[in-house]
């Protein structure tokens, strides 16, 4: 009995990342994204996807989510949505896609608080059952399909990797993962059920991060990016001026970093930006974190000019979090730069960039034009205080390995990302075009044990 795989999205382009799996007449989904820098273009403000009247029709229209047309004979099949973690390019589609299915959508509770604060934000209600289901946990969806999330690490909290048991065998889906052993939030990477799992022998085929296979290396672990920033804000002499970072919202792991170095500092740490409200409001709902006792969260337009006069006039006294990593137009340090806000970035004033510029054409133009605009007011600034959230060359081959998969399929990101990792994969003697499948958008392949 064969097991099917549809490539729906993320296979010809990195973001909108959507696959499902059929087996008999039972299937599922994992993840619905959006396509981000389609959507940028479309922001009116940064975190406020959606929010200005989008629709369905106009997302498909502009490309933004996965085309689920190659997928309508499976509908009536679909027995659950899976999201394997709370970023945009895997969840993002899930208000507008998920109710033409008939099935809960199933995720952390971290992930499922995100999305449920998406729902009230676009005001968008869905029919689907939000069903938790924690890292390390199982949960039985049809007949035959028996859905499990092994714990895992990656740049936001509660990521899944997530493992689709059939009576054949078992596919894994491992997008947007690393190996993270000394995690600053949360549990490390559960090694002992991926090598039980591939000693098994039962696992069928691995979908899995190609982003960084390229990268000959084993992708830092988050404490190293604390290092860096401590390194950085620690250690530069930074008196009577102001110090800004700037970082994923979702990324409460490094935020929380930022807060330890700026208490240490002895500056108020305020976070700016709908966003930074939203991730860690999401995270304090569920006792994850508590930020807001050790900071304060601005948000409102008004309270956002209020509290930018009072940094104005004691600028050593501060340190802001913001929005604005990839120089977008609405957030709040390009606001900030621009004197949209009552602020004038002065010499000597310090910018962090926790990140790395997405390389997507707008996201590039964005950034440098950010850079370009604090430079010349004599901002010193510090890029690429960051190490990534995905595995690279050396922790997939420990992957593989581990789960010793019969099929190996890359995924997250267009043939030239897929194409390391199909190349790493023979390496390991996989054939390609036989064990290891380099697919497209709106293809379907079948694998069998
Ligand atoms: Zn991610
Ligand atoms: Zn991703």
């Amino acid at each position: 009995m064969t097991i099917e795989i549809c490539a729906v999205g993320g296979f010809s382009e990195i973001g909108k990342n959507m696959i499902a799996i059929k087996y008999k007449d039972e299937a599922i989904i994992c993840d619905m994204g959006f396509y981000l820098p389609k959507i940028i273009t479309y922001q009116e403000e940064e975190g406020e996807v959606g929010s200005y009247g989008m629709t369905r029709e106009i997302l498909a229209k502009i490309d933004a989510i996965p085309d689920d047309s190659v997928i309508k004979e499976w509908k009536p099949f679909v027995k659950a949505i899976i999201i394997g973690h709370c970023h945009l390019d895997h969840l993002g589609g899930v208000p507008y896609m998920a109710g033409d299915y008939n099935c809960p959508v199933i995720a952390t509770p971290y992930t499922l608080e995100v999305l449920k604060t998406i729902l009230a934000d676009e005001r968008i209600k869905i029919r689907n059952p939000l069903k938790p289901l924690s890292t390390g946990s199982s949960i039985k969806v049809s007949e035959n399909i028996t859905i499990e999330f092994i714990t895992m690490t990656h740049s936001t909290l509660q990521t899944a990797m997530t493992a689709i048991h059939t009576p054949e065998g078992t596919i894994v889906y491992a997008n947007d993962y690393k190996f993270d052993n000394h995690p600053v939030i949360g549990k490390k990477p559960d090694y002992e059920r991926l090598k039980e799992l591939g000693n098994s022998g039962k696992v069928i085929a691995l979908i899995m991060d190609s982003l960084y296979s390229d990268a000959r290396m084993k992708t830092p672990s988050e404490k190293v990016a604390r290092e860096m920033l401590g390194d950085v804000m620690l250690g530069v002499d930074n008196k009577g001026k102001l110090m800004v970072v700037t970082t994923f919202a979702s990324h409460i792991a490094r935020l929380k970093s930022v807060i330890d170095f700026g208490k240490k500092l002895k500056r108020k740490v305020v976070f700016m930006g709908r966003s930074m409200h939203k991730y860690i409001s999401a995270a304090e709902n569920l006792n994850l974190v508590s930020f807001s006792k050790e900071a304060e969260i601005v948000w409102i337009g008004e309270h956002v000019k209020r509290k930018l006069k009072e940094i104005s006039l004691n600028k050593e006294k501060y340190l802001v979090i913001c929005t604005g990593n990839q120089g977008e137009p609405k957030s709040i340090l390009m606001k900030m730069v621009m004197k949209d806000l009552p602020f004038e970035f002065q010499q000597g004033d310090t910018v962090i960039f926790s990140c790395r510029a997405i390389p997507a054409p707008i996201n590039m133009a964005n950034r440098a034009m950010l850079e370009d605009k604090l430079s010349r007011k004599g901002v010193r600034i510090f890029k690429d205080i960051h190490v990534s959230g995905h595995a690279a060359r050396e922790d997939h081959r420990d992957l593989i390995n581990m789960l010793k998969p019969k099929y190996v399929i890359p995924a997250h990101g267009d043939v030239s990302k897929l194409t390391p990792l199909a190349d790493l994969a023979s390496e390991m003697g996989y054939v390609l075009g036989k064990t290891v499948l380099i697919v497209r958008d709106g293809q379907i392949v079948e694998v069998e044990a």
